[in-house]
């Protein structure tokens, strides 16, 4: 790095876009000093906050003692190995790879955002709820997953803790029960959650008849007969000329289903993640680290995965959903070099904002009234 892009500090104004000629007096050298991770680092302070950093508060090791090849954990971690078979891989702690998993989702969320207003494709959306759990079987989750019909492009996620529902055993019930009444599940937080991706499907229609490359009609949001969803689109009908159509799932699950882009990332989720692989000694411990990991995943598939194998093609994900490839190519070349500030990803979500700063509450692990502290770093 040869000099700091901007002041870490996101009280100050520097912090922010500013024009060339301020640029060049903003900051000033404050010495050096030597880390066992980088050797000789530069040391900076800006002009006019005071704020001290260097050239490691930039990279994407921040905060950390050791450097970890973030391309090989990133690659390990979709492709089916868990936390713990990582740190061996990696000769490190296992709290050490689920900080720097944060890392890569906070890396990924900033990804996904900046080019949610590249889509072209214009194709009808698909919706549906990947079913998985955290902590216990009693904590049935849901991921809400957006995808675009022909390029089966994720376009947004949302995360909900469900009560858990279907054929149980009386002394399971009872367990059940229990846990309820200790710590109640929000009856209406998939309605709101499902009311989150709606949301986000309703921005890229508007944003793609604001550009002017999708006609003029309605958005045709397809999902299965389950009843929350009407709900949650509702809202939204007048104001976005949604379409909604439903697929019975009971129809076979084939390329010609309405369904099949969900379908498929089902599929491809549930072979590739350690922890939504079905009986097995991996699942989610913490439904935080559980989002993150669902966002290192999913925005992989986006911009890394071919679109298909058979015959190959050469085009990702998001250039079939209409993102050029230069585009596609330049979050690819920032993921690994450039550390994403939450203040300067302007086009973030509520949902993504949440992710970011890792706002899950992991059910029967952590108590719901207490204050969780963001760390600085991340916030910033
Ligand atoms: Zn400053």
């Amino acid at each position: 790095m040869h000099e700091p892009p901007f002041c870490p500090n996101h009280h100050c104004h520097c912090h922010y876009p500013i024009d060339d000629q301020s640029r060049r007096r903003w900051y000033c050298r404050d010495g050096s000093f030597v880390s066992a991770r980088e050797g000789i680092t530069r040391r900076f302070s800006c002009r006019y906050c005071g704020k001290r950093f260097s050239e490691a508060t930039f990279s994407t090791d921040y905060y950390a003692k050791r450097r970890i090849n973030l391309y090989r954990l990133r690659r390990m971690l979709v492709s089916g190995v868990s936390i713990r078979a990582a740190s061996r891989q990696l000769f490190c702690a296992p709290g050490t790879v689920a900080r720097r998993l944060v890392i890569l989702a906070r890396q990924s969320i900033a990804a996904q955002a900046e080019i949610c207003d590249h889509h072209t494709s214009g194709e009808p959306l698909v919706a549906d709820g990947f079913q998985s759990f955290w902590v216990s079987q009693y904590h049935p989750n849901n991921f809400n997953l957006l995808c675009g019909s022909e390029s089966q492009y994720v376009y947004a996620l949302t995360s909900v803790s469900l009560k858990r529902s279907g054929r149980m055993t009386d002394c399971q019930r009872r367990t059940r029960d229990r846990i309820e009444l200790e710590d109640p599940t929000d009856p209406a937080a998939l309605e709101r959650s499902f009311g989150e991706l709606v949301n986000a499907a309703a921005r890229l229609w508007h944003n793609q008849r604001v550009i002017g490359v999708r006609p003029p009609g309605s958005c045709v949001l397809v999902t299965d007969e389950h009843q929350t969803y009407p709900r949650s689109i509702l809202p939204f009908r007048a104001s976005s000329s949604i379409e909604h159509q439903t697929v019975s799932s009971r129809i076979a699950r084939t390329r010609e289903n309405p369904m099949f882009a969900v379908n498929y990332l089902d599929r491809e989720i549930r072979k590739d993640m350690a922890e939504h692989h079905r009986e097995t000694v991996c699942f989610a411990r913490n439904a935080a680290q559980s989002v993150a990991r669902m966002w290192i995943y999913l925005v992989w598939h986006n911009l890394e995965k071919p679109y298909r194998i058979s015959p190959r093609s050469q085009r990702t994900h998001a250039e079939v959903s209409g993102v050029s490839p230069v585009t596609v190519q330049r979050q690819r070349r920032k993921f690994y070099r450039k550390r994403a500030f939450l203040c300067r990803c302007t086009k973030l979500s509520e949902a993504q904002r949440r992710d970011w700063l890792q706002l899950h509450w992991t059910p029967e692990r952590e108590i719901r009234r207490s204050r969780r502290v963001t760390p600085s770093y991340a916030a910033a």
